[in-house]
């Protein structure tokens, strides 16, 4: 079967990484978690003391930032493994920030273009199947209601040991489905040739099988 690429775009906590990491486990895959590079872009800025809304000082300082993913999703950034450090609420919120400017996405579209060139990968983000590979083989749009969402990543912060603060995710979701739909550059929309998937009634597994067999179909 060729080894194609995946796109799986959609809003925050939609479930997205969950799905991909467990397709790209069945199918061997590469996963990239493109959210995760935003991510590290907020960390650096915030950890250096820049302020996010000086976009000319963030687009001087993207040569400093070094990002590596490694086989086990590991994040690194300029080689301090941050995978902990970038999940908390407040790097989401800087996160949705500095992704709304072009050089940021200049400099990370770049990156994941080449990360993806020898096939066999699997993205998650906002704009995979829009922007980054638009000739993507299989394109997914994971949707949830907001609901949903905010009890998913309620559960998980739980887990992780994390505070947690149901309408406070709540709102949280909603701004930052707000700021990805509504930014100028590259905001988060379904592409037209996606498979949109609203997984708000569904389980994991039903998911990873609907994907499954969209795989199947294709790469046939
Ligand atoms: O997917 P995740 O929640 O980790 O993404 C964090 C933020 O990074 C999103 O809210 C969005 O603003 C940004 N992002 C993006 N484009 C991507 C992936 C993430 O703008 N491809």
């Amino acid at each position: 079967m060729e080894r194609i690429a995946i796109a799986i775009d959609g809003p925050s906590a939609a479930g997205k990484s969950t799905i991909a990491k467990l397709i790209a486990k069945q199918l061997n895959y590469a996963y990239i978690d493109t959210g995760a590079m935003y991510r590290c872009v907020a960390y650096y800025v915030k950890t250096n003391g820049i302020d996010i809304q000086n976009e000319d000082l963030i687009t001087s300082i993207l040569t400093n930032i070094h990002i590596h993913i490694d086989q086990n999703n590991n994040v690194f950034l300029n080689d301090q493994n941050v995978s902990g450090l970038i999940r908390s609420d407040e790097i989401s919120m800087m996160t949705s920030k500095v992704s709304s400017y072009q050089a940021v996405r200049t400099f990370l579209v770049e990156q994941q273009r080449l990360m993806a060139l020898s096939g066999g990968v699997i993205l998650d983000g906002r704009d995979i199947g829009t922007v980054v590979l638009p000739n993507a083989q299989l394109k997914i749009y994971q949707q949830a209601s907001v609901k949903t969402r905010a009890m998913r990543r309620y559960k998980e912060n739980l887990e992780r040991g994390m505070e947690a603060d149901l309408e406070a995710i709540t709102k949280d979701i909603e701004q930052r489905d707000y700021q990805d739909m509504n930014r100028a550059i590259s905001p988060l929309k379904k592409a037209e040739d996606a498979i949109e998937i609203d997984t708000s009634t569904m389980s994991l597994q039903e998911v990873v099988d609907e994907i499954m067999n969209l795989v199947k179909k294709v790469g046939l």
